[in-house]
């Protein structure tokens, strides 16, 4: 029996770097490691194969699934073709909740190792986060601070510097920016429109 492990945080928490260098870590001792992610794309095909890549320089290649790919059975293929140590998803925030499931039965198998945020930057639970919160065998965080010194655990979306929680949960290619904040600063920072 193995696990299903959560390992959360906000934007800017090293999540990509961690997942890369657990990678690393399995391969250096020989083990096989599949690192999978969530397309949020949508023109990606199940299977095709993305880089990930983290602010301090580490990437690698990984494999890009979408909403409707099974992952158990995805597992279950791999492993026909050449035995899989460890699987590791980065971004798992955008699994589905019956993808999770299939994670948590692909942890009788092997190590299943996820990376994500937990929130979105309206402050409420990702789908993937939400149920790997729920099933999760072992959740940990990875702790980052705010601007002030606070823990951060808010992911705000900045427009023209003002904190905004409304509009579409994935947006990609937009001008906004994103900056981890403690809760207050989060409040805060949606009230300089006012001013
Ligand atoms: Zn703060």
């Amino acid at each position: 029996m193995h696990k299903l492990y959560f390992k959360y945080g906000v934007m800017g928490s090293s999540k990509s770097a961690q997942a890369l260098m657990t990678k690393f870590n399995y391969e250096q001792k020989g083990f096989r490691v599949l690192l999978i992610k969530p397309s949020i794309d949508n023109r990606d095909d199940n299977g095709s194969v993305r880089m990930v890549s983290s602010r301090i320089g580490l990437k690698s290649e990984c494999i890009v699934f979408n909403d409707s790919m099974d992952l158990y059975e995805f597992f279950l293929k791999e492993n026909e073709k050449k035995k899989v140590d460890v699987l590791i998803i980065d971004e798992a925030q955008f699994c589905k909740e019956k993808q999770i499931d299939d994670c948590q039965k692909i942890s009788d198998h092997i190590p299943v190792l996820c990376y994500g945020l937990k929130t979105n930057f309206k402050g409420y639970l990702f789908e993937g986060s939400k149920r790997l919160l729920e099933i999760a065998d072992s959740i940990s965080e990875i702790k980052s601070i705010c601007k002030c010194g606070f823990k951060a655990i808010m992911n705000a979306k900045l427009v023209n510097g003002v904190v905004v929680t409304d509009g579409a949960e994935i947006d990609i290619g937009g001008d906004e920016k994103y900056e981890a904040m403690c809760y207050r600063c989060w409040i805060e920072g949606q009230k300089k429109k006012d001013n």
